[in-house]
């Protein structure tokens, strides 16, 4: 009998993760089944750009996994018995009404990202529009078409998806008044030569910027803000940060109380030792102890990291130290400007950065790698497979290592 393994989710993490234990595992040995809601794969990083009207291009994901070995299910995840070891899909492909499957599973790597958080701020969820994957992406970029010259677009959030969101905009539709709503300074956390670099950039593409300003509450055409005044605001963009999706909640995983699944250093849960959870969905501490932050940056190497502590387990092989560190943030600022930001293991900005149309180009390239990476799953590895070492099950044991 194969041993099972479920990969929620074909993201960035989710995709490499299936694809790197299709490389690392005999074929005869494992049944690796990949489940995505949706057809093609979600270039999220790029989703300001998609908002902005740039075209992405179409990244099926049944013909990436063709002939790996790694078996695509169409199927939304509706949820998950870690005590029965079964995942609850439904099938939205087929004719008819949509039919609910039961997925078993021996191994299950959750990969299911996250979507956008509106903080409970009121109006946020009525007004507010969100670039956190495609559906939102495109509805901005449709809204966005709409708007005429002179009206007002605010983004709310002065993280690094504002800050892409703004610049992306910003140059996009110079006919628009593009505003930031920052609850610190802008680009605070960056080196100066990075805070210096961003001004620029924000002036010249005359975003007006609102520092030290918390939104309070969002309305159809205006901002509310914690001082009692107002940004008009004829298009709100919510970048606040990322919230995960109920399901891993409803589970007995050990989550956080917001709802990631608590992992170990090699991305198994402290809780379900057949269950492993990479990417936005999970909460893995980096160097200095830090939680790692929802971005591919670490959940690229989170994903190789839980692949090939699988393959080690299954087939008694050595656990790998995958860098679960940060080196840079890559900033777009538009198409022709870029920051890249050098910081230390923990993320904290050094003083040297890159700036201008190289830190464009850099960052356009570590996006194309990013998504090389994921596309050609079973690529750019040396295959070093591995028998599975079957193990008798232990009485009262709740991991079956190998079926
Ligand atoms: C605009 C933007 C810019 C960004 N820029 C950067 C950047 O420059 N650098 C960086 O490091 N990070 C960046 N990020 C963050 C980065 O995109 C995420 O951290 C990363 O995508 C997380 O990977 P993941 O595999 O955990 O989730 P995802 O990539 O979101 O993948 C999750 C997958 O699960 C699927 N899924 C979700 N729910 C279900 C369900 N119920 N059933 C079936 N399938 C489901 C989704 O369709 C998706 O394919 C950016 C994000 C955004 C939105």
């Amino acid at each position: 009998m194969q041993h099972r393994i479920v990969v929620l989710g074909a993201g960035y993490t989710g995709a490499i993760a299936a694809g790197r234990l299709a490389r690392r595992l005999y074929r005869e040995d494992v049944a690796i089944t990949l489940v995505n809601a949706e057809p093609d794969f979600a270039e999220r990083v790029r989703m300001h750009q998609l908002a902005a009207g740039q075209d992405l291009r179409s990244l099926p994901l049944s013909e990436m996994f063709a002939g790996t070995g790694v078996e695509l299910k169409l199927a939304k995840v509706t949820g998950v018995d870690v005590d029965r070891r079964t995942v609850a899909v439904v099938d939205a492909d087929g004719p008819g009404e949509p039919e609910t499957e039961e997925l078993e599973y021996d191994t299950l790597v959750y990969a299911l990202g996250s979507g956008w958080n509106d903080q409970g701020v009121p109006g946020a969820a009525e007004h507010a529009h969100q670039i956190a994957g495609r559906p939102g992406a495109l509805r901005l970029r449709e809204r966005l078409a709409r708007l005429d010259a002179g009206e007002s677009v605010v983004v709310v959030g002065g993280g690094l998806t504002g800050l892409e969101a703004a610049t992306e905009i910003a140059e996009a539709r110079p006919d628009l008044d593009v505003a930031l709503a920052a609850r610190g300074g802008l680009g605070d956390w960056l080196s100066p030569k990075g805070r210096r670099h961003l001004r620029k950039v924000f002036d010249k593409l005359g975003i007006t910027v609102h520092e030290h300003t918390a939104v309070t509450g969002v309305e159809a055409d205006r901002v509310t803000t914690a001082d009692g005044g107002t940004i008009p605001a004829a298009v709100t963009l919510w970048t606040t940060g990322f919230a995960v999706h109920p399901i891993a909640e409803a589970t007995t995983l050990d989550v956080t109380d917001t709802g990631r699944i608590v992992v170990d250093g090699t991305m198994r849960s402290v809780s379900h030792p057949d269950v492993y959870a990479i990417g936005d969905a999970a909460l893995a501490m980096g160097p200095g102890d830090k939680p790692l932050r929802m971005s591919c940056a670490s959940g690229t190497p989170m994903a190789w990291q839980a692949a090939d502590a699988i393959a080690a387990r299954l087939t008694g092989g050595k656990l790998p130290n995958a860098p679960l560190r940060y080196f840079n943030q890559c900033i777009s600022l538009g198409r022709r400007e870029g920051l890249i930001q050098y910081v230390t293991a923990d993320d904290r900005a050094v003083r040297a950065a890159l700036t201008g149309r190289f830190a464009a180009v850099y960052k356009e390239l570590v996006c194309k790698g990013a998504a090389w990476g994921v596309t050609n799953p079973t690529l750019g590895l040396p295959t070093r497979r591995r028998h599975v070492v079957r193990q008798p099950a232990r009485a009262g044991s709740p991991v079956r290592t190998a079926a």
